[in-house]
């Protein structure tokens, strides 16, 4: 799924990350308008993803919410709230130093699970975000990231605690802040330690 490796602009590695912030923001355009799939008929608009478009690490949720519906922004509600807290407490970054994007970037009506044919829809939007970034770390947020940017059928609690390399990036998988906020505890706990992981990953630098 990894189209490009990196966009054909940085065919040279410049020594110092520049971000390719036209082109990602030329891609939110095109987004906005996007009626790929069913789910442009029900959203109040096009939650694209939002933060550092040169960040070191890349969250990846599943889709929007009716707030994120609503503010145009991933995870601003209750699970917003913890994916915050989290990164700061144990990654030390806002959200504005990190980016955040979804694998739809449309509200699924009733907040029922995103389709197989609208997640593909969708994947190229995601595909050249990652391109554009270019992060050191992705942490996947649940089952469907996870298994998306993976490209695997087994689920998010056989994944996380590992390390997977794709293209440039190490691949953290970890719950999804809505499952922690109902599961709590361990999962919590085992929420926490991914996000250390990906630290270690980001100070470690690219393998
Ligand atoms: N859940 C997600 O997966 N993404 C959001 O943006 C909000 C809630």
């Amino acid at each position: 799924m990894w189209a490009r490796a990196c966009p054909a602009s940085w065919s040279t590695r410049p020594t110092c990350r520049v971000p390719d912030t036209d082109v990602l923001e030329r891609l939110r355009l095109t987004a906005s308008t996007c009626t790929r799939c069913p789910l442009a008929e029900g959203r109040t608009q096009v939650v694209f993803g939002v933060g550092n478009p040169a960040a070191d690490l890349l969250f990846v949720g599943e889709g929007p919410g009716r707030e994120e519906d609503l503010a145009g922004e991933p995870f601003v509600g209750r699970s917003g709230k913890l994916l915050d807290r989290l990164m700061w407490d144990e990654v030390g970054l806002t959200r504005a130093e990190c980016y955040i994007a979804n694998v739809v970037k449309c509200r699924p009506p009733n907040n029922r699970d995103p389709a197989p044919d609208e997640i593909e829809a969708c994947r190229p939007y995601l595909t050249e975000q990652v391109a554009l970034i270019d992060p050191t770390v992705i942490v996947t947020l649940g089952n469907f990231a996870t298994k998306l940017l993976l490209e695997s059928t087994r689920g998010i609690r056989e994944l996380r605690g590992q390390v997977f390399e794709r293209g440039r990036a190490s691949v953290v998988p970890t719950y999804h802040p809505a499952y922690v906020l109902r599961a709590g505890g361990e999962a919590m706990a085992e929420m926490r330690a991914d996000l250390v992981r990906a630290k270690r990953l980001m100070a470690a630098g690219r393998a």
